[in-house]
């Protein structure tokens, strides 16, 4: 037998697990933990031994070591490359998460993004030396509110549930200047979990709204459950189309039913990928709406950048829209930071600055590259693609709500699993071995077992094709009661199949030295 205690612990731990000597699969490369991989001794830098000196922190000072790993810098550097190459992204391929719109990135937002009037500011400069800055900030808004046909927009909130709580807390502020303290927030069964999150986290009690039969919500119910809470219903949370892939067909009827009840109503926005450029929410009756620019206006979303939730609001709620507020002057756009500067009655703020100014240029040079005609083209192929995926697999897969037709996310359940021993997870672990991500799964709740796939219309025919065609083989694998793709899958995938429940109930998140390895460090 080979001696390899002189290889780096990594080799020497990963080895036996892998058909290779060296644990590799060919250019997949198996990755230690940091801590796993560093040696005592090694640094990337050369710093040179300071000089005695006498601490002033009081005793508060540092008594052990720090415990970092010790790598050098082409160590470090290749660990973060590897492990970047075992993320799956947009830029790799199609990424079907239903609710989430994975669209691709136009690099364009990304060059104009990077100029440096706009990526090298601050956000304490003198206004005067960033007006561009600002004018870009307020078209951006303006152009949201036209799309929405809102009256105002509140551009700070940094993500979409950060929106939601800025629409809720104008709803709070407006309640209060009307001098009620209404507690009751109605959330339909199909909503997203972010909706009765805000709710609760504001202090609002919520009363759910069953789904009907086909999956959407119905006037009658919302009116029913209003007068049952009468006086007290603060505001309705509804997701347009909804979480089920469809549009709500009562939904001007519902907003009626929710104002008749003195409440607001909130659209949750995050799925305007959809209707953008076809349906304005304020002609239905919406007074407060968070907008995902990291969704709908194609800015990048999960590891690659940060979220941005603008709220749109009605004229009910705009002037309790928090600060920071710009103004445009007959001198220039102006700062409104504080309530003593302002006529409108700002709830006060949700973030330090203005929101994710990156994000903005990204969003606005999308929208200038589409153009009014092309935003309304993005909702059409949207809604094309997911409707030709629906049409690719029905015979297939089953859909709970056949009758109505699916906007830009179409929804499957279980039951064509029904005779099979695979379930909706074992289905979406095979998509992996596929080179697909596997779709939203066991959401939204309403359906046993959903799936739901929202291509958006970034998405070629090819690329829907070789999808749909890899699916229509997967069930037909299942139905013909090939287990072995699925209950043992991921099986080419860097790690197998997770215990998610444990992971997510009980987290390790500290890693500690294997035990030989403390005690070969006690007994020194
Ligand atoms: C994504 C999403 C949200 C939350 O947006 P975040 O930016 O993730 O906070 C809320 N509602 C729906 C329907 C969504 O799809």
């Amino acid at each position: 037998m080979v001696n390899d205690d002189h290889l780096a612990p990594s080799l020497a731990t990963l080895k036996p697990k892998r058909p290779t000597f060296s644990g590799n699969k060919a250019l997949e490369i198996s990755e230690p933990l940091l801590f796993e991989l560093g040696r005592d001794g090694v640094s990337g830098v050369d710093i040179e031994e300071s000089e005695a000196f006498t601490p002033r922190l009081g005793g508060q000072e540092r008594q052990a070591a720090l415990d970092l790993p010790a790598l050098s810098e082409p160590e470090a550097m290749r660990h973060y490359v590897r492990l970047s190459q075992k993320n799956y992204a947009i830029d790799m391929g199609i990424y079907p998460l239903g609710s989430c719109t994975m669209k691709h990135n136009p690099r364009l937002n990304e060059e104009m993004a990077r100029l440096p009037g706009f990526a090298d500011i601050h956000p304490l400069q003198p206004v005067d030396t960033v007006q561009g800055a600002l004018e870009l900030i307020h078209e951006c808004g303006r152009y949201l509110c036209t799309l929405t046909g809102m009256a105002s927009v509140a551009m700070s909130p940094k993500a979409g549930a950060h929106g939601e709580l800025c629409g809720m807390m104008s709803v709070k502020a407006a309640l209060a200047a009307r001098g009620e303290d209404r507690r009751t927030v109605l959330v339909p069964a199909s909503a997203h979990g972010t909706n009765p999150a805000t709710a609760a986290l504001l202090g609002f009690k919520v009363v759910t709204v069953p789904a009907g039969e086909d999956g959407t919500v119905a006037a009658e119910m919302v009116r029913e459950i209003c007068a049952k809470h009468e006086g007290d219903v603060a505001a309705l949370m509804l997701t347009n189309p909804n979480t089920c892939g469809l549009f709500e067909p009562q939904i001007v009827a519902i907003a009626e039913a929710i104002h008749e009840a003195g409440g607001y109503f909130y659209c949750d926005g995050a799925n305007l990928n959809a209707i953008l450029g076809k349906v304005r929410p304020g002609d239905l009756g919406v007074d407060a709406m968070h907008i995902n620019l990291h969704k709908t206006f194609s800015t990048p979303h999960g590891g690659g950048g940060p979220g941005a939730g603008p709220t749109v609001l009605s004229e009910a709620l705009a002037p309790f829209a928090p600060l920071p507020l710009i103004a445009k002057t007959e001198a220039g756009y102006r700062l409104v930071e504080t309530a003593e500067d302002c006529e409108e009655k700002p709830f006060g703020r949700m973030t330090a600055f203005h929101g994710q100014m990156g994000m903005f240029v990204r969003a606005f040079a999308w929208m200038l590259s589409h153009g009014a005609d092309g935003m309304r083209q993005v909702a059409e192929d949207a809604v094309l693609n997911a409707n030709y995926v629906r049409a690719r697999l029905q015979d297939l897969m089953s859909l709970p709500f056949p009758d109505h037709p699916s906007m830009h996310e179409v929804l499957f359940d279980e039951s064509f699993l029904e005779e099979t021993e695979v379930t909706t997870l074992d289905f979406a672990k095979a998509m992996i071995d596929e080179g697909f991500h596997p779709m939203t799964m066991y959401f939204p709740l309403v359906v046993k077992g959903a799936m739901l796939i929202e291509p958006t219309e970034s998405e070629s025919r090819a690329s829907l094709d070789l999808f749909t065609a890899t699916l229509r083989d997967l069930v037909m694998a299942a139905t013909a009661g090939d287990t072995s793709r699925f209950v043992d899958a991921p099986r080419f995938a860097p790690r197998r199949r997770l215990d998610e429940t444990s992971a997510a109930r009980k987290p390790v998140l500290r890693w500690t030295p294997p035990s030989g390895e403390a005690d070969a460090e006690a007994a020194e």
